[in-house]
């Protein structure tokens, strides 16, 4: 099963990915990790990547494309949860090219619908883990020892750099007009199903079970 875990910043495709991961033996492809990465291991990637991603706006999508080739080529017949990509409907259309190349049919396209006072809420308080990228929130899920993993024990949870106010007020600009048409894109092929992105983790993960079956 193939899917795309759509929907604008902090919807939750992340969290909805790693519980997706935990139960069916699928590839989590989010092209903001793989970029966060590269600007770590400063990688000429990386290096494209960072003024872009720093000041919120999209990486140019002959850079995103190039990047998911590379990754959906070396697949070999897995499963995979795309999240965060296609951003653009240039990315869409090229999707479709590298899906059909591969043979590996797109199953769905689910997109999560939360309320934009709640996503800012949610991005403001967000907190990641700078080493094995653990995701927690100052509110609903702070790490026991502040500032310290659970997961890895070390490293230490910090904001990032795009989920400073300013900053998401631009990356919720450009979903708005860059990355919501990718939304038709699907709904005219009629692989997409739009669900409630609000409630707990949980919760959510209920209802995207449901839509898969
Ligand atoms: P995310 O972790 O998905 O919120 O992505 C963080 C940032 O990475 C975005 O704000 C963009 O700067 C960049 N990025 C991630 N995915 C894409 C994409 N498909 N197209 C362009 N830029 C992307």
């Amino acid at each position: 099963m193939n899917l795309i875990l759509f929907g604008a910043p902090g919807v939750g495709k992340g969290t909805q990915s790693a519980l997706l991961v935990e139960k069916l033996d699928m590839r989590h492809i989010s092209t903001g990790d793989l970029f966060r990465n590269a600007i770590k291991n400063e990688t000429e990637l990386g290096k494209k990547a960072k003024e872009f991603m720093d000041a919120g706006n999209l990486v140019p999508d002959e850079v995103t494309i190039g990047l998911v080739e590379e990754v959906l080529k070396n697949l070999n017949g897995q499963s995979f949860i795309l999240d965060g990509f296609p951003r653009t409907t240039a990315q869409a259309d090229a999707l479709d090219g590298l899906l059909e190349k591969i043979g590996a049919p797109l199953d769905r396209v689910i997109s999560f619908q939360v309320p934009e006072s709640e996503l800012v809420s949610r991005l403001t308080g967000r907190r990641v883990c700078k080493g094995c990228g653990a995701v927690y929130h100052i509110a609903s899920k702070p790490p026991q020892q502040d500032g310290v993993c659970d997961v890895c024990g070390k490293a230490e949870v910090v904001q990032r750099k795009d989920d400073q106010e300013d900053v998401i007020k631009v990356r919720l600009e450009n979903y708005e007009n860059s990355t919501r048409p990718v939304k038709e894109f699907y709904q005219n092929k009629g692989q997409f199903t739009e669900i409630d992105g609000t409630g707990s983790a949980d919760e959510v993960f209920e209802r995207v079970q449901k839509v898969l079956g």
